[in-house]
């Protein structure tokens, strides 16, 4: 029987888990196929029922559901439960374990930026998705003792500051409105920036205005895809330390393979299969839509990633072109998300 993986998430056409995760179960010839489930938060319930069958080790999940899987959990852990928010599924018998491996995937990245410089103490994070409230859970149990939190509707940040109240009762946890005027405030006092809005997948976007941004920052912007956001190409204009997702993704799933298969990742060709990606372009792997059927007008189908887009990267401030041998402004045009 050929054991089964999914991400569930909507949309999913444009993750790089299938490849990474494939790559890594043909490595260690592992009888198991990695497939891409596009669901609406109406067709959740039942496609994590599905994952109760004895040829599913697990499933990956992703935006928007996170959050919503958690009550639908046996059991979590305690990074899940932390965070409220699950992003790995492990099939344990006809229970199903939910995990957090964001939150060990953001840890790498940011000690990554740091680098040997003293860990900073305050934070702005940009977004209160289920990759915000990682985020916030790594930085608080990394000892921040300011965390800054802004998202588009205000309600949800402010729902990761009552969720975090007894973990953050010894430091500032707060949730703010996003406006201009107070993401510069915010700026000009903290030393990391995170981006974990979505704003950035799409050409040009980007979550906060150039001229906002002041020097010397730590920047990580978790979007994988495109490896260099229009956010990472401002922020090292403007001098700071700059990392995309990649090491994140790269982190998180490793951690994912461990749980779904009992062996260690065999994160060299995880890492390989991630930099193919980038510059052949997504294999075409079929996406299942659900019950929902076809991809409604306006929504985009699975997509490819054009051949040549840069791979991820390390962008020290000032050292662009020297990041994996690509300039900030070489990045490829951003795939569909
Ligand atoms: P999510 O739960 O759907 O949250 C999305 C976040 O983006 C929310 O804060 C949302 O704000 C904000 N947002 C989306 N569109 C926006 C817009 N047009 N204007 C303003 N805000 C907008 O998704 P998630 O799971 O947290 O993921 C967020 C991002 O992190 C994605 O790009 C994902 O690929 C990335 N990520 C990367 C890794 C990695 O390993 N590198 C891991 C996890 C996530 P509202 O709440 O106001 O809608």
């Amino acid at each position: 029987m050929t054991n089964r993986v999914v991400l569930i998430g909507h949309p999913v056409a444009h993750s790089f888990s299938a490849a990474m995760q494939q790559a890594a179960f043909d490595a260690l010839e592992i009888d198991a196929r990695y497939d891409l489930w596009d669901r609406r938060q109406i067709d959740l319930a039942d496609a994590i029922a599905q994952l109760r069958g004895d040829d599913f080790l697990g499933a990956n999940v992703t935006i928007p559901h996170k959050e919503h899987v958690v009550a639908m959990m046996d059991r979590l852990t305690d990074d899940a439960a932390a965070t409220g928010a699950v992003n790995v599924i492990q099939r344990d018998g006809k229970k199903l374990i939910g995990h957090n491996t964001d939150v060990t995937g953001f840890k790498a990245a940011l000690d990554k930026v740091v680098g040997r410089q003293k860990m900073p103490r305050h934070a702005v994070v940009l977004g209160a998705g289920g990759a915000g409230r990682a985020v916030v859970s790594a930085l608080i149990t990394e000892g921040f003792q300011r965390i800054v939190i802004f998202n588009r509707h205000l309600h949800r940040a402010e729902g990761i500051v009552r969720h975090f109240n007894k973990s953050a009762a010894h430091m500032e946890l707060r949730a703010m409105p996003w406006h201009e005027s107070v993401l510069e405030a915010e700026l000009s006092k903290t030393k990391v920036l995170v981006n974990a809005t979505s704003i950035g997948m799409a050409p040009g976007e980007t979550p906060i205005p150039a001229e906002l941004l002041p020097p010397d920052l730590f920047v990580v912007d978790l979007i994988y895809n495109p490896a260099i956001t229009q956010l990472m190409k401002d922020a090292t204009a403007a001098r700071c330390t700059v990392l995309g997702g990649e090491l994140m993704l790269l982190q998180q799933g490793a951690r994912a393979f461990e749980l779904w298969t009992g062996k260690p990742a065999p994160v060299e060709v995880m890492q390989a299969e991630l930099d193919r990606t980038r510059e052949q372009g997504l294999r075409q792997i079929p996406v299942d839509m659900g019950p929902a059927g076809e991809v409604p007008a306006g929504e985009v189908p699975a997509g490819e990633v054009p051949a040549g887009e840069a791979p991820a990267g390390e962008v020290p401030a000032g050292e662009a072109a020297s990041a994996g041998g690509i300039s900030a402004d070489g990045a490829a045009a951003a795939p569909t998300a």
